[in-house]
């Protein structure tokens, strides 16, 4: 589903290389973690994967389904089948959350040259998703993200996840301020979405994560190169012992 090979990527504006040949294979049905200590360039791999300004690819590649990602614009990527929950949490004043999801899901639509959802059908998918992920239907009529809770913003990230259907999932969560309700959200959301085709990548500066979302495999990442790999052990080994070990280990 996801290949990444040899990837490397550096600062545009600096002399800075952070990916120092990243290689990763995701595949359809699994789900895989990214652990690592800060600044390792967890989030620079998923920034460059969306197609975020700032960084530059020097070498090596990455494909979705044997296309491409990155020669494509982020839209682009989107209708490929490639989600980022980080790239919708913006707070729109005034664009209501129904209005703003139909938009997204039929932009998708029209780049893949498929007939728009029309308003009806929206509703009904929209309403139909919500039940499942529990979601209150009053969220979806408020202004996008606009005073919403960590939890509401989380929830909503799974909706948006949900509606546009993508093959290939990846979730950076940074945010410092998850706390565990929130943590669980993002684990039921994801736990609700896997399925035989789709493809997920759970970037976690947390331990806790795993505990909830059960990754088929654990990937160790360590100044800008994926350093180990195993099963769902290696995520418990570092809840009790951090990377000091692991890092000594591959040194
Ligand atoms: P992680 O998500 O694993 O904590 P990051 O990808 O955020 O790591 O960062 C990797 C390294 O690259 C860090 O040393 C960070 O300071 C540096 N870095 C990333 N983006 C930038 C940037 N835009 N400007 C300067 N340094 C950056
Ligand atoms: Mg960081
Ligand atoms: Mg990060």
């Amino acid at each position: 589903m996801l290949s990444i090979k040899n990837l490397q990527v550096k600062l545009e504006d600096e002399d800075k290389q952070i990916l120092k040949g990243v290689d990763l294979e995701v595949e359809a049905g699994k789900v895989h973690a990214i652990m690592g200590p800060n600044g390792s360039g967890k989030s620079t791999l998923s920034y460059v994967l969306s197609g975020k300004d700032g960084y530059e690819v020097t070498g090596g590649s990455a494909t979705l389904e044997d296309i491409d990602l990155l020669d494509m614009e982020p839209e682009e990527r989107a209708a490929a089948g490639l989600f980022l929950a980080f790239q919708y949490p913006v707070e729109i004043p005034g664009v209501g959350n129904m209005t703003f999801l139909r938009t997204a899901v039929n932009a998708q639509r029209k780049a893949r040259g498929e007939e728009e959802m029309s308003a009806a059908e929206f509703l009904k998918v929209v309403r139909a998703k919500a039940k499942e992920l529990k979601i209150d239907a009053d969220m979806l009529k408020r202004p996008v993200n606009m005073g919403f809770s960590g939890g509401e913003k989380k929830r909503n990230e799974i909706l948006q996840m949900a509606m546009l259907e993508p093959k290939m999932c990846i979730l950076d969560e940074t945010d410092s301020g998850l706390d565990v309700d929130a943590m669980k959200l993002v684990a039921e959301g994801v736990n609700a979405l896997r399925t035989e085709g789709r493809g997920f990548l759970v970037i976690t500066h947390y331990q806790r994560l795993l505990d909830h979302i059960k990754p088929d495999v654990v990937h160790i990442m360590a100044n800008g190169r994926i350093v180990k790999t195993g099963g769902p052990e290696l995520a418990l080994e570092v809840e009790n012992n951090g990377y000091a070990d692991i890092l000594a280990e591959v040194a």
